[in-house]
Parts: C-alpha cells; structure tokens; sequence
C-alpha cells in the first residue's frame, strides 16, 4: 500500500556549514490495513517523514508510491501535490472550526472541494461519518461544547470523510489527559480496524505505540534503528537505544568473554553475566547487556549464589501504581529493578538479585557508558 524507499530530507542548521539531517535514508513498506507507527524522541525525523509522505515536505531524496501510483521519485522528478495524494491526516493541533457546527466542520472540506455529490448525498456521507465516530447524535451543536475527546473525535471525522486510501495522524492524542487518551487509543483502534484504514501513526510515546500498532520503526537520528512487531522491539530489541527507549532497561557495560550454548559469558565490572545472544558475538567485543527492571528477581533470603546474581543496597523507590520501582547499587553500577506493589524494600537494606540469563540480551556496544536514567525521570516514564 506505501512503499518508502530511501527518504531523505536535511534543513538548514543555525551555522551555514551544518545542515540537519532530519530524515537520512529512510525505507519501509506497509501493507494494507495495517497500523504502523514511526516512534521516537523528539527530533528524530518522525514529523518530517510524515510530512514528507503527505507532500507537504518536499524531500531531497527518495520515492513515495501510494497505492501503486508514485507519488515522489526524486530521481524523475516526479511530486504529486499533497490534495492528489488521497490520505487523510490529523494532527497534534487538530484544530476544528468554532464557529461552525459538528455537522458543518465535517461538511466545509467536501463542500469547499466542490464535490459533485448532492446536498442529499452530501448530508448522508457526513452523517454516516460522524456515525462512525459516534457523534451523530450531537450533529447540531456547535463544536466550540464538544469536550476534548469529542474535538478530536470531530477532527478525526474531518480526515475520514474523503474517504482515504491512507491516514496519516501525527501525535493525534497528545493534547488529551492520560485517561481520555487511553480512551481515545481503543477508538482509533476500533475505527482503523471497521475501516481497515491503512494508518501511519506518529508518537513519542512508547506505550501508545505497543498498543496500537501492528508494526513499529523506532527512529533515532533520522534514521529507522528498529522495525518489526511490537512484541519484537519490546522483546528482541537489537539495539541499546531500542531497549532503552521501548519500556526501560539496565544497560550494563562489559567485554564477551567466550561463547557458550546460545549465549555468551560476559565480564563486566562486577563479575561475570550469562547472557542470551541475538545475533553473532565474538569472544573479545565490547557489548551492552541490556535487561528490564521488571525482569530481575529480586531474592529475599537464603537463595543460593550463582554466576547471574549480585549483592546490592536500595538507594531509593518510587510507587508506580502497579508495583514499585527500585534502585539497586550493585558495584560501581545502579541496577533498575521492580517489585510488586505487596513487596516493599527497606531503603539502605542489602538485598541480593538475580539477572536470569535468558533475559540478559547482549547488544552492540554503541560506546555509550552503562547509564542509570533518574529515578524521578523513569517513574515518570512508567506512568507515562
Ligand atoms: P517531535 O516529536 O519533537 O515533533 P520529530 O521526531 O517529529 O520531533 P522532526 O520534526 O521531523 O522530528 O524534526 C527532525 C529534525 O529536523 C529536528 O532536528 C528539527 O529541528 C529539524 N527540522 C524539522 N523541520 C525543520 C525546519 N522546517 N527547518 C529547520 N529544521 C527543521
């Protein structure tokens, strides 16, 4: 349905001599029907890939097929314009019109289009679209009383009437609070899925992107450092980064040491670690073991010592709702680890964990030293 193949696009940075590399050879494919998301912090190229996908960004680079038409081959200087293009797209500012009814906003694009469809039909194409975003029933009013959720419902609604071959929504749920916006994703989901709207979804936020999507790129830098489900960006991240920003993870630093039966022993700064391998290691390389806080046990008691467990003192703990978040000085190194909300840790107590080899991944070292994120910084992203 899209094909994207080798998308570039840089800007002019703040010197003359640097441009910024917002999007630098970005390739994918979705199929149709699906919901796939471009995911990443802030500056990343996720927008601008977006954007490019509508027309509204002119790429340097690249080809755009929609639907099997090509919609930009920089090569034959071929650029459909973004009303040619057949997508709809919602964005972060969905802005509605206020002074016009929930009927009318829907109404003004197909109107201003000039469409050849009778008032009759016209009418019956609007209302059969607010139907779908359930806001049928309030047609008449005006859109300056719809609460948040409905705004974007309405926005969503506007996006849908021409009937596109393919959404594009970018932070879409961003202006609504943590409870609408969890509302709001079993919406989009329902919607996409009735339709079996091809979407391009763009987020930041991770949690967004694992529940909706059927497929997830995780960008870094303008460029895709992981594709695939979300159960494999989540479970077999290839990356440090990927671990990292998907979920949370302990990122430990060490050196493999030999090979053993699917995995590696790996030194690290205190002690060796068993660790499964997702790709080819050899002994000698520099790697990141990456491993998620709620993946370490946390032994209370008389368990025995193995080559996977180390003695360690609670530094601190945050109550996430679910559980509790702890960090574990172990060495030199703060290990993230979490507990069940019934478990609680004495801060300054010694404790002793257990890293269970099979979910120690070891990763590419990517020269960034093994890091603690704030524990104020990660509670934040537990709830987010
Ligand atoms: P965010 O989540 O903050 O919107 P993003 O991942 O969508 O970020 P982009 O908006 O695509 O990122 O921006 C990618 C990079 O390109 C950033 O460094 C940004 O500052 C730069 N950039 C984007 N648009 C322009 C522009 N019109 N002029 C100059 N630089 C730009």
């Amino acid at each position: 349905m899209l094909i994207v193949t080798d998308l570039r696009k840089s800007f002019a940075g703040s010197s003359r001599a640097a441009r910024v590399n917002a999007v630098d050879g970005v390739s994918f494919e979705v199929g149709e029907g699906e919901f796939f998301t471009l995911l990443g912090p802030s500056g990343c190229g996720k927008t601008t890939t977006l954007r490019a996908i509508a027309g509204l960004e002119r790429a340097d680079g690249g080809h755009i097929s929609i639907a099997g038409r090509v919609v930009l081959d920089s090569a034959t200087r071929v650029f459909v314009q973004p009303n040619h293009r057949g997508i709809g797209m919602v964005f972060q500012s969905y802005a509605i019109w206020p002074h016009m009814t929930v009927f009318e906003n829907v109404a003004f694009p197909l109107r201003v289009q000039k469409s050849r469809l009778t008032s009759q039909d016209l009418r019956a194409r609007v209302l059969d679209t607010l139907r779908v975003v359930h806001l049928e029933a309030i047609a008449d009013r005006p859109a300056t009383t719809l609460s948040g959720g409905q705004q974007q419902r309405l926005a969503l609604a506007r996006a849908l009437v021409f009937e596109p071959v393919l959404m594009l929504l970018d932070e879409p749920l961003s202006n609504l609070d943590a409870k609408l916006r969890e509302s709001m994703r079993f919406e989009l989901k329902r919607l996409q899925k009735e339709r079996n709207l091809t979407t391009i979804y763009v987020t930041h936020d991770q949690a967004e992107a694992l529940a909706l999507s059927t497929r997830v790129a995780v960008m870094n830098n303008g460029r895709i450092e992981q594709l695939g489900t979300p159960d494999e960006v989540y479970s077999r991240p290839t990356t440090a980064f990927v671990a990292d920003f998907i979920g949370s993870a302990n990122l430990l630093q060490g050196t493999v040491s030999h090979l053993t039966d699917g995995g590696a022993e790996v030194s690290t700064s205190h002690g060796p670690i068993l660790a499964r391998t997702a790709r080819d290691v050899r002994a000698g390389e520099p790697c990141i073991i990456a491993i998620r806080p709620e993946l370490i046990e946390v032994l209370r008691g008389g368990e025995s010592e193995g080559i996977n467990t180390r003695d360690g003192v609670v530094l601190a703990g945050v109550f996430t709702g679910q559980g509790v978040d702890y960090e574990v000085r172990v060495g030199e190194e703060t290990l993230r680890c979490r507990t069940p909300a019934s478990i609680r840790l004495d801060f300054g107590a010694p404790i002793r964990l257990r890293l269970p080899p099979e979910h120690c991944l070891v990763l590419p070292s990517n020269g960034r030293a093994a890091e603690a994120v704030s524990l104020a910084a990660w509670g934040d992203r537990a709830k987010a």
